[in-house]
């Protein structure tokens, strides 16, 4: 590790801000083992008091794989044919948190394909449905881009969080991974008007996604610091095979750990995944990815016999497991590495906002 790296990295763990060239020296040498090891044991010091080795459980719903976007990198783009749609009914939403609560599931999250069949209507219903059922539980949505009075109403009928990944914080780079009709202002306005509205907000981004350049990383980890997220998605890119990036490189393990140890740093409070698609490339993924200072695990709660159709990218991992035999599995592969998992919401802790 070059002691530039080094200094950057005891400068960010004692500050927990860095200038956006700073961040960028440090993407750009994510590759050497021994700085992600630094990483690492910095970002698990600043999570032990305040997390200690608990995992916080969220149980994702993935109830529609309709969409009308066309994002460039993901199989459920309404111009993959090929891809099979599905949209779960209100009852079997419901079913699926019922099942959920009984194996310890206090924050559902629900995810989808932009759909508009999904009005603000029916989610209004579905939310106060599960919130009415379980009132002792969170409920995050996943659904993509909406008006600010849609996530008004949202809200209104008990929405607690909601996950949006700004997917790169670089403009330039967001107009070469979406079509021309997706816009990169009107993202960034969402994550705003879901914070003005009172949400818990997750941003997050894909790392190793095409045409990603250590500049847009330093871009993302600005855009993190400055926004103050309560929650923060990051994965590895991981190609289909019936999109125009096909035959692109999925990220890499290491990189997206060296990036999970610099969010936690950031944010010490952050509630952080180690995602599907960390665990999608490696067995491990998920155990090392809580090593890297994660502390947050999302196992699918959709029906087994839908989750192979809700297919973003090829390979996923978990698509075959019952919800109980994934949370069994995820248990005992969380203990092996010293974690245990918690039984309860999960909610931000720490003022994440606000600070200096
Ligand atoms: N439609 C909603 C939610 C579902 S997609 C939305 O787009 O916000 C959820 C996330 O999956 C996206 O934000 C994106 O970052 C991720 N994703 C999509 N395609 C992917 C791929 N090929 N590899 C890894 N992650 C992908
Ligand atoms: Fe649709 Fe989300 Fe996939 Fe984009 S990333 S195509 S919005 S499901």
């Amino acid at each position: 590790m070059d002691t530039r790296a080094a200094e950057l990295a005891s400068k960010l763990a004692e500050e927990h801000a860095l200038a956006l060239f700073e961040y960028g020296y440090l993407a750009a040498r994510l590759g050497d083992a021994e700085l992600r090891d630094e990483l690492a044991s910095l970002a698990r010091a600043v999570r032990e008091p305040i997390y200690g080795h608990g995992v916080f459980i969220r149980g994702l719903i993935e109830f529609s794989s309709f969409c009308t976007n066309d994002c460039l990198y993901c199989g459920l783009r309404a111009s993959n044919a090929a891809c099979e749609r599905y949209r779960l009914e209100p009852e079997q939403i419901l079913a699926c948190t019922e099942q959920g609560y009984s194996l310890g599931f206090r924050t559902f999250v629900l995810q989808s394909g932009e759909d508009p069949q999904y009005s603000d209507e029916r989610l209004c219903a579905i939310v106060s449905a599960i919130k009415g059922a379980h009132p002792d539980c969170a409920v995050t949505l996943s659904v993509g881009e909406r008006t600010r009075e849609s996530y008004r109403l949202l809200r209104e009928a008990g929405v607690d969080r909601y996950l949006l990944r700004h997917e790169t914080a670089d403009p330039a780079h967001y107009a070469r991974l979406h079509p021309a009709s997706m816009s990169w202002d009107r993202r960034m306005r969402c994550l705003y008007d879901l914070r003005d509205l009172g949400y818990a907000v997750g941003c997050g981004f894909m790392v190793g996604s095409p045409y990603q350049t250590p500049a847009a990383l330093a871009r993302d980890l600005a855009f993190i610091q400055e926004f103050r997220p309560e929650m923060c998605g990051i994965g590895p890119f991981v190609p289909h095979h019936a999109t125009p990036f096909a035959d692109r490189p999925s990220g890499t393990l290491e990189q997206t750990l060296g990036l999970l140890s610099i969010i936690r740093l950031i944010h010490p409070f952050v509630l952080l995944p180690a995602t599907t698609a960390l665990a999608t490339i490696d067995p491990c993924g998920r155990e090392l990815g809580m090593e890297a200072g994660a502390n947050v695990a999302m196992p699918n709660l959709s029906p087994a016999g839908v989750r192979t159709r809700y297919a973003l990218y090829d390979g996923k991992a978990c698509t075959g497991d019952e919800a109980a035999e994934c949370r069994r599995d995820l248990d005992r592969s969380l203990e092996s590495f010293g974690y245990r998992v918690v039984i309860d919401r999960g909610d931000p802790r720490g003022v994440t906002r606000g600070q200096a």
